[in-house]
């Protein structure tokens, strides 16, 4: 849950989550909807599948119990270098570095590594290897992390204060400032207009079989500069009418997911004419009823704010 967010966002989430699922069985016996539907607001929903398959996958294989050896841990769905060191020292007291994005700035500024190649985190692994404790891995572990987090920040570290600036090579060179070095955030800009197409209390979706956003519900959208009527026409069939039946405009909103910042400019039409049919998929779903589809955050949020400006 913390990869990419804050703990402060993550906390209720987190709550939640181990209310509904206490354990890994609970996990395993629950439904794909509702594991979706509880991770709605985190992003990155591969993570919450991923989690379902491990659970079953454990529940089948592990007789419930998850793995002590991290070779074993990687096999598992969505457990890679990062979560399988974790676990390891964390839940088991093993010596694995743990290399999250604050280690590697507190240790990248430690040593004066100005690039950030794979060489570099390799070598930052082997420098983090060394001093890990026996048994208090996961101690050390934190230590790191946290010191990245509330000392040697990515602006303005506070170095006069930190506890390992005597030893600290971009300190005693005055780099602090300089490394890790600025990488590129190669954020995509999109522009899209979301059509809210709204036919008897009903909208319409389409739920992901496959790819990024798998499992979750998703509302037609089309390019900002694409023609609307033409669009609804190519989503619900031609003997629509479209014409004039647009309700309202909603607030846009911003969906970040991957590499894309996707600006959505949220439009209600009202297609209630006769002929009305989905195809491709698309189906209409009760509005009513539409909590209890996953979607992502901000489609949840301006289906909120929909369903208010209904009322
Ligand atoms: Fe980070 Fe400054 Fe501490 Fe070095 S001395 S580890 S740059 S806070």
């Amino acid at each position: 849950m913390l990869q990419q967010t804050v703990v402060k966002t993550v906390i209720p989430f987190f709550k939640r989550w181990l209310r509904r699922f206490p354990d890994v069985a609970a996990i395993a016996a629950a439904d794909e909807r509702e594991i979706l539907t509880l991770w709605e607001g985190l992003g990155y929903y591969s993570r919450a599948r991923n989690i379902y398959r491990a659970a079953r996958l454990i529940m089948r294989q592990r007789d419930g119990r998850l793995p002590d050896s991290y070779d074993a841990l990687r096999e598992l769905p969505g457990i890679g270098e990062y979560t399988a060191a974790a676990i390891m020292s964390l839940a088991f007291g093993k010596p694995y570095p743990v290399v999250d994005a604050n280690a590697r700035r507190v240790v990248s500024r430690v040593l004066a590594l100005k690039k950030q190649d794979i060489r570099v985190k390799r070598r930052i692994k082997t420098f983090l290897k060394k001093p890990l404790p026996p048994r208090k891995a996961g101690a050390f572990n934190e230590a790191i992390m946290e010191l990245g987090q509330t000392v040697c920040l990515s602006r303005k570290p506070l170095c006069e204060s930190c506890p390992i600036n005597t030893f600290c090579l971009a300190f005693q060179r005055n780099l602090q400032n300089l490394i890790p070095s600025k990488i590129a955030s190669g954020t995509i800009q999109k522009r899209s207009i979301l059509l809210l197409l709204i036919a008897n209390d009903k909208i319409l979706a389409r739920r992901k079989e496959s790819g990024l956003f798998a499992g979750l519900w998703l509302l037609p959208t089309i390019p900002d500069s694409g023609r609307i009527k033409a669009a609804i026409g190519g989503f619900i069939g031609s003997a629509a009418k479209a014409e004039d039946s647009l309700l309202r405009t909603l607030r846009p909103r911003t969906h970040h997911y991957t590499r894309y910042s996707q600006r959505l400019k949220p439009v209600v039409y009202n297609v209630s004419g006769k002929g009305v049919h989905p195809g491709d998929g698309w189906r209409w779903l009760k509005v009513g009823e539409i909590d209890r589809y996953p979607f992502p955050s901000v489609y949840r949020r301006i289906l909120d704010e929909l369903r208010a400006t209904q009322r």
